[in-house]
């Protein structure tokens, strides 16, 4: 019987488990393996940072529904790569870290970048191995895998020595493991089911909270459904953007804050009550709210708030329940209600409040208008990664999402510097969408090397950088021997430069005037694009706080 070694088992076990997606960075140990990962077939992306990698791993598995890889050397390439496990651990989304590590028969000798990496990465993870045997190499990889989408999705750890990647067996003695079928839609119990529906009519001020775990479910169809025959009004959370289409009549994102401290039975889709949702807590949340709580993890339910009604099961499937039970009621949220007016004023009264920011052509400009003309550009497929404090939370009232899974950002864990890995993978797993990037300067900054990266595979991420010259905004100009603020970055850098350098093309917009003109020539080019936009340093969220509005 031929010997197969363990580079070639384990790019093929990745493989026949639907991991068509490496991102990473070689050297020893995994230099030959990754050119064995290139001949089964897998997508390899050479990144410029293991941060980066690991970001654009999980990126690429919420977008393919699949864990997809991420590649690093032992020790310190491990270590960088921790950064994507705990993001992906906080937003429940899947991939698979593959970390070179010294030769077993080293361990404790003091080896070349040797490091306890599966103790380490532990503790992000869902799943933590090293392997220890060649022909072991299909069974962990199938536990990985499953490990990594079943449930609750998560991140995952193999530990690929060196020994190992360079040992080899017999093909009959492999243990071969079955692929990971897709994962199985679990349904809620059908009393909670009519118990949800019954609570929702008996609501005088109902919400639905529409969560990027729904989005993960594929829950897309089956929401708008329900959206559509109950009429209820809904909110979709920061990464669910989208699963409902935002411009939909019966989104209330426009109102948000009132639509969360005001409603008196929130329906939670796949949502945490965490830091993003407030709690749950007064003085965000009425203090008598009810909670209608759909999750896939029991040990979720009853999160910060007790859920009056559990509906525990895959969202897809739960949300199937509860549009097939629908056909057994009449009832629909009518259309005119005291809460309707209520959430209609505000968002009407918040429109009306950026608009003055809109209509300003001051130089430099400010976030809304900025925005304006980026919305007025953006594809409706395209897919938005956002970051940077005021960027992406203006960015994420101002540019609407209608399909669900195209909006990327900081996510749970609030991780800024993101964005960059986060394009590569959109670009690599959805070739034919333009990918758009709106990031401030700060967050811009943390793997801005990712441009060679796109420059390299021709990845035509348009990226517009909001640049304020600080972290939350900069000072400028300072003054004569004025000690450099902590939050302070150059203002005016020229990012675009950068790119330009790489062999992309830049674009530097001081005039807002100028703004439209740029974004058309940048999406008729034909790759990477940086759009580089000096802000007023003081421009923020409210009017009240700008210079141009009070003077
Ligand atoms: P958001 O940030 O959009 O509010 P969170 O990340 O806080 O969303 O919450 C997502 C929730 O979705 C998690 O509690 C997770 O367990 C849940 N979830 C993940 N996959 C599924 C699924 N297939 N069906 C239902 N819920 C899911
Ligand atoms: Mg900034």
């Amino acid at each position: 019987m031929a010997a197969v070694n363990g580079a070639q088992l384990m790019a093929r076990s990745l493989k026949e488990q639907g991991v068509d997606y490496l991102f990473g960075i070689v050297g020893f140990p995994v230099q030959g393996f990754a050119a064995e990962a290139q001949r089964a077939g897998i997508t390899y992306v050479g990144m410029r940072n293991e941060q980066a990698a690991s970001y654009a791993a999980h990126a690429a598995g919420y977008l393919t529904g699949r864990p997809q890889g991420c590649l690093t050397v032992s020790g310190p390439g491990v270590i960088h790569a921790f950064a994507g496990l705990a993001n992906a651990k906080q937003n429940c989304w899947p991939m698979i870290l593959i970390g070179g590590a010294s030769p077993v028969y080293q361990n404790g000798m003091g080896g070349f970048q040797e490091e306890r990496q599966v103790e380490l990465a532990a503790p992000y993870c869902k799943y933590a191995h090293a392997i220890e045997h060649v022909h072991r190499i299909p069974y962990y990889v199938n536990q990985a895998v499953r490990h990594s989408l079943y449930g609750r999705p998560g991140p995952v750890y193999l530990d690929f020595p060196d020994d190992i990647i360079r040992g080899e067996c017999d093909e009959d003695e492999v243990i071969e493991a079955a692929a990971v079928p897709e994962p199985p839609r679990t349904q809620a119990d059908p009393d909670a089911v009519e118990a949800a529906l019954s609570a929702l009519e008996s609501a005088e001020r109902p919400l639905v909270v529409v969560g990027k775990g729904m989005a993960w479910s594929r829950a897309e169809d089956e929401i708008r459904e329900f959206i559509e025959r109950t009429q209820l009004p809904f909110l979709n959370s920061p990464m669910g953007k989208g699963t409902m289409p935002d411009d939909d009549p019966l989104s209330v994102g426009a109102a948000r804050s009132t639509a969360l401290r005001e409603a008196d039975l929130v329906f939670l889709m796949g949502a945490r009550l965490n830091w993003i949702m407030h709690y749950g807590l007064p003085p965000r949340f009425n203090k008598d709210v009810r909670i209608i709580q759909l999750d896939i993890e029991p040990e979720e339910i009853g999160a910060n708030v007790p859920a009056e009604v559990a509906l525990v099961g895959d969202g897809k499937a739960v949300v199937g329940q509860l549009n097939r039970a629908l056909d057994n009621r009449q009832w629909f949220y009518p259309s005119e209600t005291p809460w309707r007016a209520v959430l209609q004023e505000k968002a009407q009264a918040n429109m009306e409040a950026v608009q003055p920011m809109m209509d300003d052509d001051s130089v430099p400009t400010n976030y809304y208008r900025a925005f304006k003309d980026i919305v007025d550009w953006l594809p409706h497929d395209a897919i938005i990664i956002g970051e940077g404090a005021n960027t992406m939370d203006i960015g994420r009232t101002q540019m609407p999402n209608r399909l669900a899974r195209h909006r990327l950002d900081a996510g749970t864990y609030g991780t800024m510097g993101v964005g960059l890995g986060f394009a590569v993978a959109a670009a690599v797993t959805n070739p034919d969408k333009p990918i758009v990037s709106v990031q401030g300067d700060s967050a811009f900054g943390f793997t801005g090397m990712e441009l060679e990266t796109m420059v390299r595979y021709n990845l035509p991420v348009k990226m517009i950088v909001l640049n304020n010259g600080g972290i939350g905004g900069g000072v400028h100009p300072l003054k004569e021997g004025q000690t450099l603020p902590p939050g302070n970055l150059t203002y005016g850098a020229r990012y675009e430069g950068m790119l330009e350098a790489l062999g992309g093309k830049g674009f530097y917009v001081e005039d807002p005037k100028d703004l439209r003109a740029a974004l058309d020539e940048a999406m008729a080019y034909n790759g990477p694009t940086l759009i580089n936009v000096p802000l007023n340093p003081r421009a923020g969220r409210k009017p009240q706080q700008f210079g141009w509005l009070t003077t």
